[in-house]
């Protein structure tokens, strides 16, 4: 389970500067859940979006945003709609953003942040990873996390270290991050993205928000803590 909640519409409104025409994707897996990505809350972006001027030219909730096949499979049904948008808008987690992302040419926008539980985490198949930063940045990174991507988690561009698109960390197993968003936002000719400089990360939005840590494996092992103090 990844808990995601809805970003600011103003923030949302400014990835799709200059893009009048959208294709939204919902999740039915723990967006749906969370009630971020739904078919309720897909509808609702839609008239939302359409009220600002925006065409929205398809859409489509699919079960598990995650599963890349899946998504692959599921997004080919709306080829035309897909191919006459600007850009997707993806309303789920870190995770299904960037596997949207993976299987599309296209600019993706996260309409979520991801926020951390605390410990328990879903399972998927891939090799997309999310660290449930509460700031989503895969709008200026073309859908690939740089938390994740990147051996040391580097926000504003690479390191200076990698070599032949392998990270310097573990160059025989590794690709280098930065050289992969690279590559993907020259392919969506995004490139303009690189030159953005992100402020420094919050990490305080890391920690699970207050009404998450009652319930959860993060409260166990703060109640732990406690008990061995007492
Ligand atoms: S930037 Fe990375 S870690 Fe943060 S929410 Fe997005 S995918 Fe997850
Ligand atoms: S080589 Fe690339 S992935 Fe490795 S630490 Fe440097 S920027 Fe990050």
């Amino acid at each position: 389970m990844l808990v995601s909640e809805m970003k600011p519409l103003e923030e949302v409104l400014g990835y799709l500067d200059g893009e009048g025409k959208v294709f939204i994707v919902g999740c039915k897996g723990c967006a749906e859940v969370c009630q971020t990505g739904g078919e309720p809350q897909v509808l609702e972006m839609k008239q939302t979006l359409e009220q600002q001027g925006k065409t929205i030219t398809g859409y489509t909730v699919i079960d598990f945003l995650c599963d890349k096949a899946l998504t692959k499979l599921r997004l080919k049904a709306h080829e035309d709609e897909v191919m006459a948008a600007d850009s997707l808008l993806v309303m789920t987690c870190g995770i299904g953003v960037q596997a949207t992302a993976a299987v599309v040419d296209k600019v993706v926008h996260p309409a979520c942040n991801t926020i951390n539980l605390g410990g328990a985490r879903g399972e998927w198949r891939g090799s997309e990873r999310c660290r449930e930063c509460g700031d989503c940045l895969l709008d200026m990174t073309g859908g690939i996390c740089p938390l994740t991507a990147c051996s040391k988690s580097l926000i504003n561009g690479p390191c200076g270290g990698a070599k032949n698109g392998k990270c310097e960390v573990e160059p025989e197993v590794r690709d280098c991050g930065w050289h992969l968003i690279y590559e993907r936002l020259k392919k969506l000719n995004r490139l303009d993205k690189m030159r953005e400089v992100l402020p420094p990360k919050a990490y305080s939005k890391m920690e699970p928000p207050k009404h998450l840590r009652s319930t959860i494996m993060w409260a166990l092992e703060q109640d732990e803590k406690e008990e061995a103090v007492r």
